[in-house]
């Protein structure tokens, strides 16, 4: 980003991920630029990323696979995306004295796993470039001058600067600050969007208070979950109201359209990870003696006590195949779990929906606000975790910078 007249002003409003990117190439290229938040200080849901297994900055895939987990966003994220790609992430993490290293999913991680090192550093990198923070800002929208408005301790303050970037995050965790509150703002400005909904979230099942007081908080790991003929592999958590964990998450966007369609989703779990219906019905050919259906289960069929429990909590006791060890052993490797809800989008890892992609140039300014862009979560994408919410963050926020520099010079 070449040299700009220093006397330009630019409002980034939200310091998360996507904001702070902006911060940092467009006070490179030599405009003030001042980063308001709501929320005492920046980067919490970065932190927060952070602090939960790692902070899981990037995936090392490949990038035409890469790109197809933004799913009906990817024509939208792919010019961002190829052109700050996870290569130029890491390379940023590096140069910010943060080494990395690609776990054994392919997805990659700072060597420090939590966010406070790389955060510092970042911090101080803006600091130096001249980025201005001004905390305790709470924006809420534009007064009838067309200045930006902010609530804060003092009182209201308004600021009118050459070009805005909104990069005010989703609406999940909303302590961390992104409350999703820029929905009824932008909806009063007519700027089109798709509502906001939980996504890398858990889902609701009614279990019956036995269940949930005895299992709430018990993983199923490893498990095999298929819905649509999709099938993948990892971590489930009973909840007390439901299920969460790392398979559900990345199945999270097709379970919602699901429940979309039909009011319900159902999902297939294999109980009985790694081991074929085939071999499954030999173990349980086992003679069950005296022994309970529960120890049967476990003895013979190698299930943990959750899975019996869940196997049990699904299937009324006078459907359940007790005699028929085919038709147990099918059950058990595809068990129909029906999911009623979404949970709640304070729980949720990311939110779907937001500002929509026809609102907005190909350098991210909204067609009807002339001079105002739009980067990170609150834009209208979607994708699973392993490091693809971060760089879409990371990504468009580059890009957006592009645009608004592009937007001074012309
Ligand atoms: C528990 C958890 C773990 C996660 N782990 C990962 C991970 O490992 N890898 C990954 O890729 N992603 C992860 N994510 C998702 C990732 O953190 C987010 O997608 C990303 O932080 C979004 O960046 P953003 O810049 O768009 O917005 P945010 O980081 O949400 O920042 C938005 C900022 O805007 C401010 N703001 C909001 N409204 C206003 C207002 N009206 N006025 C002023 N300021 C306002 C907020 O205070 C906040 O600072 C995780 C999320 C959670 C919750």
């Amino acid at each position: 980003m070449g040299k700009m007249n220093m006397k330009k002003n630019i409002a980034i409003i939200g310091g998360g991920p996507a904001g702070l990117m902006a911060a940092e190439k467009l006070s490179a290229g030599g405009v003030s630029v001042t980063v308001y938040d709501a929320m005492p200080s920046v980067g919490r849901k970065f932190l927060m990323a952070g602090s939960h297994g790692g902070l899981n900055l990037t995936h090392s895939e490949e990038l035409n696979s890469f790109l197809t987990r933004y799913r009906a966003a990817t024509p939208h994220m792919d010019a961002a995306i190829s052109s700050f790609p996870p290569q130029a992430l890491i390379d940023w993490c590096h140069g910010l004295g943060q080494e990395t290293f690609i776990g054994t999913s392919g997805r990659v991680f700072p060597v420090v796993k939590q966010s406070k090192n790389l955060l510092r550093a970042w911090l101080k990198r803006l600091e130096e470039q001249g980025v201005r923070f001004a905390p305790r800002h709470r924006w809420t929208g534009w007064n009838e001058q067309g200045e930006l408005a902010f609530e804060t301790p003092d009182g209201e303050v308004c600021a009118k600067p050459d070009a805005t970037l909104l990069a005010l995050g989703g609406a999940s965790w909303p302590r961390t600050g992104s409350n999703g509150a820029w929905v009824d703002i932008l909806s009063r400005e007519n700027v089109a969007l798709a509502p906001l909904e939980p996504s890398n979230c858990g889902f609701i099942v009614p279990w019956s208070p036995y269940f949930s007081g005895r299992f709430a908080g018990q993983p199923l790991k490893p498990v095999t979950l298929t819905v649509d003929g999709k099938t993948l592999q990892g971590e489930l958590m009973i909840t007390d109201k439901g299920i969460e964990g790392s398979v559900v998450y990345a199945l999270s966007g097709v379970l919602r359209e699901q429940l979309h369609a039909n009011g319900k989703a159902i999902v297939h779990v294999d109980l009985r990870h790694g081991l074929s219906c085939e071999t499954l019905v030999k173990h349980l050919q086992a003679p069950r003696k005296a022994q309970s259906f529960s120890t049967y289960l476990r003895k013979a069929g190698g299930l943990s006590a959750v899975a019996i429990g869940l196997l049990r909590e699904m299937t009324p006791p006078e459907s359940l195949p007790i005699n028929d060890i085919e038709k147990l052993a099918k059950l058990i490797k595809a068990l129909p779990l029906t999911l009623t809800a979404t949970a709640p989008m304070a729980r949720a890892i990311s939110t779907a929906g937001g500002v929509r992609f026809d609102a907005l140039d190909e350098h991210f300014m909204l067609r009807d606000k002339a001079g105002v862009f739009v980067a990170g979560e609150m834009l209208d994408w979607d994708a699973p975790t392993g490091g693809y919410l971060l760089q879409g963050c990371f990504s468009t926020g580059v890009a957006a910078a592009q645009g608004i520099a592009k937007y001074l010079r012309e």
